[in-house]
């Protein structure tokens, strides 16, 4: 990314609504086609819970610790849920959408979110890395899972189109009136 700019913010702002709409924690730029090093989390899924609200561009794990297994479903997939082992606490920076370096290390956060934020992270980079959690499985179910994800992309724009997800301009009016929290 060159310049973290007024129109990332605006992106950043859409993808934490459809993340939000379909009750997810994390979602990545390419995951709606924007070609973007930019995820957007919220491990609350909760637009009330502000506090727990990141976008992350650029970012990077410099460290990782230990192993452990767990559940894990995308919103690229809906539905489905596999077992995925990722490390057990990162260490992840990144800028936020004021162009500040932001440190993670998810072995300090407060428990109720540290481990659902570890694996997010890890997640999400991925995404952004072209890796999908369905990598991690078989080879016919990889094929089988992998056809959802250009439908996930159209049923992205649809819902824009139906307006379920505001249009640029709208959003543009929310963020000039400080509605819309970045
Ligand atoms: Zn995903």
């Amino acid at each position: 990314m060159t310049a973290i700019d007024k129109q990332v913010r605006l992106q950043a702002a859409q993808m934490l609504e459809l993340m939000y709409a379909a009750r997810g924690v994390g979602l990545a730029g390419n995951q709606v086609a924007w070609p973007y090093q930019l995820f957007v989390m919220n491990p609350k899924a909760d637009p009330a819970q502000k506090e727990h609200e990141h976008v992350l561009i650029n970012p990077v794990i410099v460290e990782r610790r230990g192993s452990v297994e767990g559940e894990e479903g995308c919103l690229s997939f809906p539905g489905l849920y596999q077992r995925v082992r990722r490390a057990k606490w990162v260490k992840v920076q990144a800028y936020n959408t004021e162009g500040q370096l932001v440190e993670y290390l998810t072995n300090q956060l407060p428990a109720e979110v540290s481990e659902l934020t570890t694996r997010i992270l890890q997640h999400e980079i991925d995404h952004l890395e072209g890796i999908l959690f369905i990598d991690k499985l078989g080879p016919v179910a990889r094929l089988a899972a992998r056809t959802k994800v250009k439908d996930f992309e159209r049923e992205f724009r649809r819902a824009q189109e139906r307006g379920e997800i505001p249009p640029d301009a709208e959003l543009e009016k929310q963020l000039a009136g400080g509605a819309v929290e970045l």
